[in-house]
């Protein structure tokens, strides 16, 4: 089952996928109102997904851990050897795998799924990172890593499984990557070429600022002036004219 899995390239597919492929054989069996083979609306749910999801996680622990659920069952404590056994896993009530903690008299609860689903590493692995990676916006490990466990999946190497995904993330690696140098042109001849001082001028115009330009009784009329900046390209020396409009005849006679 869980190499059928491989074939799904992300969680909500798979999700999905099993959830139909579930309710259809359900409604084969006889144990809900459809009948036969049919795309239905109810596979869509939210307790139906979960449904699904758990079998998900059910299939690839029983494949992963099988070992370590038979000791478990069996009521036997893990041999030291077993990659888990520092997380003093226990079995819930609906047959999944979760790391132990101090919140194991709450079981029955229902406050038992507290503690995290164990997610062993391979490709639903990978399918819940990719998937939690984009709920987060591409945000960096950490982010996905908490958004991961946040749902209630303990993933075995996460940490590395979470960098070698984001590593190779396109959108991120677009997003992360140095800002590109640009390679300037050749400078123009006149700026090249030794002169007099302003033979050849860059310019611009820049403004207004209000200015008093006469006394009224009691006040002040104020008006805007603008400034004409000439800079010299060869020596970059700079000269400032006024203007008192913005009009082609000002600027001209600015010139
Ligand atoms: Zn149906
Ligand atoms: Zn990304």
């Amino acid at each position: 089952m869980k190499d059928r899995f491989a074939k799904f390239s992300t969680w909500d597919s798979l999700l999905s996928a099993l959830s139909t492929l579930r309710h259809v054989s359900a409604s084969y069996r006889g144990s809900n109102d459809c009948t036969g083979w049919h795309l239905c609306q109810n596979t869509k749910r939210a307790s139906e997904l979960k449904k699904t999801e758990r079998f998900i996680l059910r299939c690839v622990q029983r494949q992963d851990f099988k070992a370590e659920l038979e000791v478990i069952e069996g009521k036997h404590y893990l041999p030291r050897n077993r990659r888990i056994q520092d997380l003093s896993p226990y079995i819930d009530d609906v047959g999944l795998l979760r790391v132990g903690g101090r919140l194991n008299d709450l079981q029955g609860s229902g406050l038992a799924s507290l503690n995290h689903v164990i997610v062993p590493n391979g490709h639903v692995a990978s399918l819940l990172v990719h998937f939690f990676h984009n709920k987060v916006f591409h945000q960096g490990r950490a982010i996905t890593e908490g958004a991961v466990c946040s749902h209630g999946f303990w993933i075995l190497g996460g940490k590395i499984l979470n960098s070698s995904i984001i590593y190779s993330c396109f959108v991120c690696r677009k997003l992360r990557r140095t800002p590109q140098e640009q390679k300037m042109a050749d400078l123009p001849l006149d700026r090249l070429t030794p002169g007099p001082p302003f033979t050849t001028v860059a310019l611009d115009v820049f403004g207004p600022w209000p200015v008093v330009t006469r006394k009224t009784r009691g006040g002040s009329a104020q008006s805007k002036r603008w400034a004409v900046l000439f800079t010299c390209i060869t020596t970059r020396a700079v000269h400032i004219e006024v203007k008192e409009d913005m009009s082609s005849s000002c600027f001209i006679n600015a010139l």
